[in-house]
């Protein structure tokens, strides 16, 4: 029984599995994308929230690229013995932002590719659009550091646009989801609160 509940915190040799709370608010993602998609995919608004978060996620990723903190990321990963991206940050998504991902167009990975990295860390980086806005806002020293705050500044009013959209397009979700009848999301992970959202 010990042992159950150390992998059900994720606390395995390997550390690659998902646990038991990442695959609750993933099976909550998935199936409200299979039960109500088409009621989301549906809604003009949405929709229209949709298009502007996918236009200024790929705004926010072309300043990072011009302003030169993708290349220092990279060569972080491969110098400096891998990102800031550690094991643990999945837990900080919820259902919503999960299910934001799934109509985004993107399966929500459930291998852990490195053992002390994030759940959703690829080999060429983060795999989510959709991202929490730690992830979004996070810049460590080395970055601001080398980079011009002119730069830095132009990257803040793009990721500033896109937690707006982030926020307008999870609310609208949720909105729906109430009144169509869907479950409520499972948002925390902490043991304590494991009953509200396995309870039916
Ligand atoms: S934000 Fe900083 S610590 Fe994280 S990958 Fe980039 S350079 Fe490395
Ligand atoms: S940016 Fe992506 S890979 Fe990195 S911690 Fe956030 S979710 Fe995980």
């Amino acid at each position: 029984m010990k042992r159950l509940d150390s992998r059900l915190r994720g606390n395995d040799a390997k550390g690659r599995f998902v646990t038991f709370y990442e695959c609750i608010k993933i099976a909550w993602a998935e199936s409200c994308y299979r039960d109500f998609g088409e009621i989301l995919r549906g809604d003009p608004k949405l929709e229209q929230w949709i298009a502007d978060l996918n236009r200024s996620i790929r705004a926010s990723h072309r300043a990072m690229e011009e302003a030169g903190i993708r290349e220092i990321c990279r060569s972080c990963e491969k110098e400096d013995g891998g990102s800031c991206c550690g094991k643990g940050m999945e837990r900080k998504y919820d259902g919503p932002l999960l299910l934001i991902n799934l109509l985004l167009g993107q399966d929500i990975p459930k291998t852990r590719q490195n053992p002390r990295s994030c759940l959703f860390l690829g080999t060429q980086g983060c795999l989510l659009p959709a991202r929490h806005v730690i992830c979004i806002n996070y810049l460590c020293a080395k970055i601001t550091d080398r980079i011009n705050p002119d730069s830095i500044s132009m990257l803040r009013d793009k990721e500033g646009q896109e937690i707006e959209y982030l926020f307008l397009v999870k609310e609208r979700i949720l909105n729906l989801l109430r009144i169509h009848g869907g479950r409520d999301s499972p948002t925390c992970s902490h043991p304590q609160n494991r009953k509200q959202f396995i309870s039916p």
